[in-house]
């Protein structure tokens, strides 16, 4: 009785861990409602948790002689990643989220193939399908982890180059297979269908070597530009791997939580590959990544530098501006000042609109966090294809430490990386200002023809400082006025 009781409450507890994730998801994708969304899904895995407890408190006699000192090692990981996890995201600039997307998604595959190896290497998993699923989450959970380190490495810049062998493809093909194959032989031997050439914990040992090792390979020739497509892949391949181990562990909510992660990755790789135009078999196994050299020549002209004075002015008077924000703009840490300056504007009764790119910046939805933390009002953020047509008829499109997202070379140079990529049409406004440090390229390394157009003028600067510096001209326009 006691025992039924006992399920029923862990079963309702799961439920309700479910209810809250996909609740909390659903609210995750509107910026206005993001933060609750965060919380919603951090209760859920409050109840998870909590669940996992009732099940530790309820396991049967077998069992019970090691409950408290399972317990106990519950309550201590939890700390020690809870605490981490709160220090290092209060710490964290926002500029390094991806790194740090890519540190936590590594943890969950890391999590779910040591549930693997637990099972295995204990001979706890029993019959062919428990098997087979365990050893499937361990291979998907194994890669998660070593792919998803190497990823951060790259976008953290500890490694700076991608690394291309001749005949790699086929060294990851060989690799990937003979993880296939020692899965098998883990499988055959367990059920004990096959003599063995090793123990079974031998080839254990030679199965997380094999699927670790893929995950290093398969992610080393990416370039730095695929790491957020890649991220977002292992996000779905740790989901997916946390889902089955769920399966072996008939953990409802970790099979839910799997799930709903490894779905919402799988859509958001598709969105990101859709945004950059290509297949995510093309992100894999070809080098966009790599930083292409300028052909010499390619462009005529040369940038017509500009003082933010005389830009800010310009803008003051136009009756329509479209602010194109990137990657600098978060470097440089100057949304509020952003949003203070077309507080000027819209006194001033010019109609302004932000256009978001979704790869702008260096995660997805950067630039509306950003935005929104500045307090820019949802109503005046647009994304690519809202917003895309409207820039022929403005009189200003202020590019803000943009530079791919705005790259006419996508639409017209067949040689460039980023061919095929949609883009903002900035270029297509009458004047055009651009607010950037200096020379610098763009993540893919490609000069940006945009620059040298004739109705682009150059504003040099940190995004912060010339909006500072753009403020006080707006102001004293004012004070003269006065
Ligand atoms: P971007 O192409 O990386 O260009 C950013 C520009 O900002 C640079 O040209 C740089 O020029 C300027 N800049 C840097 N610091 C600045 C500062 N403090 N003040 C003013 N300007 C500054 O950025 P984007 O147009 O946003 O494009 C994003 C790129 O990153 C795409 O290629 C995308 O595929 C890739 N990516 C996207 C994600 C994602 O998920 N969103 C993740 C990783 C990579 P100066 O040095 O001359 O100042």
């Amino acid at each position: 009785m006691l025992t039924q009781v006992s399920q029923l409450v862990i079963g309702g507890v799961d439920l309700c861990a479910a209810f809250l994730f996909m609740f909390g998801l659903k609210r995750m994708s509107s910026p206005a409602t993001a933060l609750s969304g965060i919380r919603v899904a951090g209760l859920g895995m409050i109840a998870a948790v909590a669940a996992s407890f009732l099940y530790l408190l309820t396991v049967g006699d077998a069992a019970r002689p090691h409950m408290m000192m399972n317990i106990g090692l519950a309550i201590g990981a939890l700390l020690i990643g809870g605490l981490g996890a709160w220090y290092v995201g209060r710490k964290v600039a926002l500029t390094a989220m991806p790194q740090m997307v890519a540190i936590y998604n590594g943890m969950g595959g890391g999590a779910a193939g040591a549930i693997a190896a637990v099972e295995l290497f204990g001979s706890r998993t029993q019959g062919i399908t428990q098997l087979v699923v365990t050893v499937l989450g361990g291979l998907i959970g194994a890669i998660s982890l070593s792919g998803s380190l190497v990823a951060w490495a790259k976008l953290d810049g500890v490694l700076t180059k991608p690394f291309r062998v001749k005949g790699q493809q086929f060294a990851n093909a060989v690799v990937m297979m003979a993880s296939i194959a020692v899965a098998g032989v883990i499988v055959a031997s367990s059920m004990g269908a096959v003599g063995q050439l090793f123990a079974t914990a031998t080839w254990i040992w030679i199965f997380f070597a094999c699927t670790l090792l893929f995950g290093v390979l398969m992610t080393l020739p990416i370039g730095g530009a695929d790491m957020p497509v890649v991220i977002s892949i292992y996000n779905a391949f740790t989901g997916l791997a946390v889902g089955l181990e769920g399966f072996v562990l008939q953990n409802p909510a970790l099979m839910i939580a799997g799930m709903v992660v490894g779905a919402a990755g799988l859509l958001l790789t598709v969105i990101m590959a859709k945004a950059m135009n290509r297949s995510i078999a093309n992100v894999l196994f070809t080098n966009f990544g790599t930083l292409a050299k300028a052909k010499p020549g390619a462009i005529q002209g040369t940038e017509k530098p500009t003082e933010a004075s005389d830009a800010a002015i310009k803008m003051r008077y136009a009756s329509s501006v479209i602010i194109v924000p990137g990657y600098g703009l978060a470097a440089a840490h100057a949304q509020q000042k952003l949003y203070e300056f077309v507080k000027l504007l819209l006194t001033a009764k010019v109609s302004v609109k932000f256009a978001i790119h979704p790869v702008a910046g260096r995660m997805p939805g950067q630039m509306d966090v950003l935005l929104a933390e500045a307090g820019v009002p949802y109503d005046m953020i647009f994304q690519l294809d809202d917003i895309n047509d409207d820039f022929a008829t403005t009189d200003v499109a202020l590019i803000i430490g943009a530079n791919d997202v705005v790259n006419p070379a996508a639409r017209t140079d067949k040689s460039s990386p980023i061919f095929g990529m949609p883009i903002l049409n900035a270029d297509q406004a009458k004047q055009v200002f651009v607010i950037k440090r200096g020379q610098g390229k763009g993540y893919s390394g490609i000069v940006n023809s945009l620059f040298y157009l004739p109705n682009c003028n150059m504003v040099y600067g940190d995004a912060q400082a010339v909006l500072v510096k753009m403020i006080e001209a707006v102001r004293g326009l004012g004070a003269a006025a006065a």
